[in-house]
């Protein structure tokens, strides 16, 4: 059998990571961590995996843990700071061509912390025999960190959806203000656009709003070129509890039939909200092709 492929999902939150990641779950030969680089922060905080056990006695994880040979307390946590940072450029070299030998030794803390991601992204294939590994961390310093190894095929699935929704959903959900959450959401989506540039035929685009309006199609051009054929059923079939970390608990998908993007903020998005996304953030917007 071949090595699992790493699909590695960047985007902002409130952009969809949920819903592609619950319906990538629903298919054979699919194993989805959800967002695997705060796996040594729920374990050590006790935290509960979507199966509702607290992750560090989650069956499922801690068999995934005793494939991978990783005691919880070895796990290592993302660095943060500056450290993270090295990291994340010696992976944008990596992706821009510079050889990984020396990306490595420019950020051997983050080289060491990308062997771990793989070798528990392995491990999710092998407890359950996977071809496709989702992982929905939704960071780009983890995609670009996860360049510098290579145990595993790593494609970064930039994920995008109308700006306007995002921030709306934002808001109403956090009640962040809006200018911080705009520049945060232009910010990141200007990374992903560079980073989209130099990981090339490497990388996969997926917009929100086509996999609402077309699962099959979208979840078929991302999963059947890793030999995953794609079988939306209604309703989808969670025939066992999935073991997502983070994310949205009790997210569940009623009808794939019915699925329709949430355009809410069309509607009820106040006026002030979107004349200071358009101020900040319009003709990017427009550049994603979400002009109406
Ligand atoms: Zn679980």
């Amino acid at each position: 059998m071949t090595a699992a492929t790493v699909l590695c999902i960047v985007g902002d939150s409130r952009s969809g990571s949920t819903l592609l990641q619950y319906l990538a779950a629903t298919q054979w030969g699919v194993a989805t961590a959800g967002e695997l680089r705060r796996l040594p922060q729920l374990i050590r905080d006790r935290k509960a995996c979507s199966c509702g056990a607290p992750v560090a006695d989650c069956a499922y994880w801690r068999a995934v843990l005793e494939h991978a040979g990783i005691a919880p307390a070895a796990l290592h946590a993302p660095p943060g700071g500056w450290h993270q940072r090295r990291g994340e450029l010696a992976g944008a070299a990596t992706l821009a061509g510079v050889p990984r030998r020396l990306a490595r030794m420019a950020a051997p803390d983050a080289a060491a912390l990308a062997d771990q991601y793989a070798t528990l992204h392995g491990a999710l294939a092998g407890v359950s025999g996977a071809r496709v590994v989702v992982d929905s961390s939704k960071d780009i310093g983890q995609a670009l960190v996860l360049a510098l190894q290579a145990r595993l095929a790593v494609r970064p699935v930039f994920l995008f959806r109308d700006g306007r929704a995002v921030i709306h959903s934002q808001v109403r959900r956090t009640g962040i203000d809006v200018g911080l959450a705009v520049r945060h959401w232009v910010r990141l989506t200007r990374s992903m656009l560079l980073m989209r540039r130099i990981a090339g035929a490497r990388g996969v685009t997926v917009m929100y709003e086509d996999l609402c309006a077309r699962p099959q199609a979208a979840l078929t051009a991302l999963l059947a070129p890793f030999g995953v054929e794609v079988q939306l059923r209604d309703p989808p079939p969670p025939s066992e509890p999935m073991h997502f970390l983070g994310g949205s608990p009790g997210f569940t998908v009623t009808s794939v039939e019915l699925l329709a993007p949430d355009e809410g903020w069309r509607t009820s998005a106040p006026p002030a909200l979107l004349g200071t996304f358009e101020a900040l953030a319009g003709p990017l917007n427009r550049r994603l092709g979400y002009g109406a």
